[in-house]
């Protein structure tokens, strides 16, 4: 470990370190891994440094260090960083959805438009709400009581391979406003744009240590980073099932955590909604190729107005585009990784087999342009599967990939007892033209988020979170601030006056 900066790789035009980044250096680990484009799977696009223990250590002894001098800025000491580093951000968008484009295989219209843009708001919210936030101050038992939010110490952020700057930003910003240095392990899936991150923070200047990113192979570097003891808090975006690990090593070591996983989110649609609308929005939840936590992949539409649905549904699921991610006239991108389409396909093909109805598509897509191998194209068909049973593996399980289930139903009660019949409870989505059954239905939906008439609109003050297997914990708004401060209560006795 430890060779400096390898030179870095050209990435869309933009030169892209492969290192890790820690007390404001970069450091390389002998070991690498391979990084590969889901544009153009032939090629290796960066051999990064896989993280070991000893990249471990300088991290978290890099935050360890800065903890103190980080924390005693204060939430008005740390906002100018965070806005500087919003600023860069800002400046940096085409860079950013450029090398996210290749390394992801988003859609550049969508980064460069929205979600780069969203992390450059992650970080002002969070300046700004860390400054606002007063103490809590009030009288009881002849004594005056005050509510501190104190930092807690290195926190570790761990994110998944889908949205990774977007995400990254949103659970760093609370983390660096509460005082918290962080080290950064962001998906070996995706892992470049938490590198041109790191070089953001170097350009605003953050202390040396505040910041670290530790790239590498989850299975390999994250069990030692996670039960480390100087740890005190994990923030984790991801699967459940790597949840329950994070969830083990905390309880070892008594750390506060969080989780925000994956979600199989109803789309429900009565008979009264606005029908266009409900089928546009059904047909975009093929947008990224499903990958998206958030999606509303099952389609459950009141008996009496399926077939007019489905018509509309097919209409627009008609001119998606499966095609090259920097392409604006794209719609539905490659998929992540073959491992990740393969894995996809099996649930198709066990649906299939066990009796669900393919409604369409199913296979794989090579567009008519293709000059790779067959076998690189990531991309599937969208998908619609009719199942047989409500217990269909397909109903049940996070598939995240252009996948949806179509279901009927009669009246609220079946409505809303499909809608919570899954172990998560991320998001739901409602269309309705009625207000009391807005109120009715949207109550019972048991989910972190339900939009009713509209979707994956956000406001960052909200709480964010899963129910059930989607997740523990709250991000968004004062909540994690909350969650990234150890509260302290100061009891002071009236009268004490010197
Ligand atoms: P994953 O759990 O496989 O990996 C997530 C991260 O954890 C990666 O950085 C990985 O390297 C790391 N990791 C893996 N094993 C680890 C271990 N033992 N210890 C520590 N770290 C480890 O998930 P993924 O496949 O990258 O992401 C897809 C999942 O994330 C889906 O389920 C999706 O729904 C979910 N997701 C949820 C949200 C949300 O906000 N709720 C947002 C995006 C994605």
């Amino acid at each position: 470990m430890d060779m400096g900066e390898r030179p870095r790789v050209d990435v869309a035009g933009v030169p892209v370190s492969v290192d890790h980044y820690v007390a404001g250096r970069r450091l390389s680990s002998t070991t690498t891994f391979e990084d590969r484009s889901p544009l153009d799977w032939s090629a290796v696009l960066a051999e990064v440094s896989a993280g070991d223990a000893s990249a471990v250590d300088a991290a978290l002894s890099a935050a360890t260090e800065a903890f103190e001098g980080w924390a005693a800025l204060g939430p008005s000491g740390r906002a100018p960083y965070l806005r500087r580093l919003a600023d860069l951000v800002d400046e940096r968008v085409a860079d950013l959805a450029a090398v996210e484009c290749v390394d992801m295989a988003m859609r550049h219209e969508s980064l460069r438009n929205r979600v780069i843009g969203r992390g450059a708001r992650n970080f002002r919210a969070y300046a700004e709400l860390a400054e606002d936030h007063e103490e809590r101050i009030w009288s009881s038992n002849g004594t005056t009581n005050r509510v501190q939010r104190l930092p807690a110490g290195p926190a570790v952020v761990i994110t998944p391979w889908n949205a990774p700057f977007m995400l990254a930003t949103w659970k760093l910003a609370p983390a660096l406003a509460a005082g918290n240095p962080v080290v950064l392990k962001p998906a070996e899936w995706s892992p470049l744009s938490a590198s041109l991150l790191a070089d953001l923070v170097d350009e605003a200047e953050l202390p040396p240590g505040v910041f670290n990113m530790i790239q590498g192979i989850g299975t390999d570097v994250g069990p030692t980073l996670i039960s480390d003891p100087r740890v005190r808090r994990l923030s984790f975006t991801g699967s459940p099932a790597t949840a329950r690990d994070i969830g083990v090593a905390a309880a070892a070591n008594i750390v506060p955590f969080t989780a925000e996983l994956g979600g199989k989110g109803a789309l429900v649609v009565f008979a009264d909604s606005d029908l266009e609308a409900a089928a546009r929005t059904a047909s975009d939840q093929y947008d990224d190729s499903g990958q998206v936590c958030l999606a509303g992949t099952r389609l459950l539409v009141e008996e009496s107005v399926a077939d007019e649905f489905l018509a509309r549904f097919h209409d627009h699921v008609d001119t998606h585009v499966l095609g090259d991610s920097n392409d604006d006239a794209t719609t539905i991108t490659p998929m992540i990784h073959p491992t990740h389409v393969a894995r996809v396909e099996g649930f198709i093909d066990r649906a299939r087999a066990a009796g669900d109805e393919l409604v369409r598509g199913g296979d794989r897509f090579v567009p008519d342009w293709w000059s790779g191998r067959p076998e690189h194209a990531l991309w599937v068909e969208p998908t619609l599967i009719a199942p047989a049973s409500n217990d269909s593996e397909i109903v049940q399980t996070e598939v995240f990939g252009p996948v949806l289930t179509f279901q009927t139903f009669v009246g609220e009660d079946e409505a809303v007892a499909l809608a919570n019949s899954t172990a998560y409870g991320l998001s739901a989505t409602l269309f309705t033209s009625s207000a009391q059954r807005a109120e009715r239905v949207g109550g019972a939906l048991r989910a972190g988020t339900t939009w009713v008439n509209c979707f994956l609109v956000r406001d960052l003050t909200a709480p964010f979170g899963g129910l059930g297997i989607s997740g523990l914990g709250r991000e968004g708004g004062d909540y994690a601030l909350e969650f990234h401060a150890d509260l302290k209560t100061l009891q002071v006795k009236d009268g004490t006056t010197t």
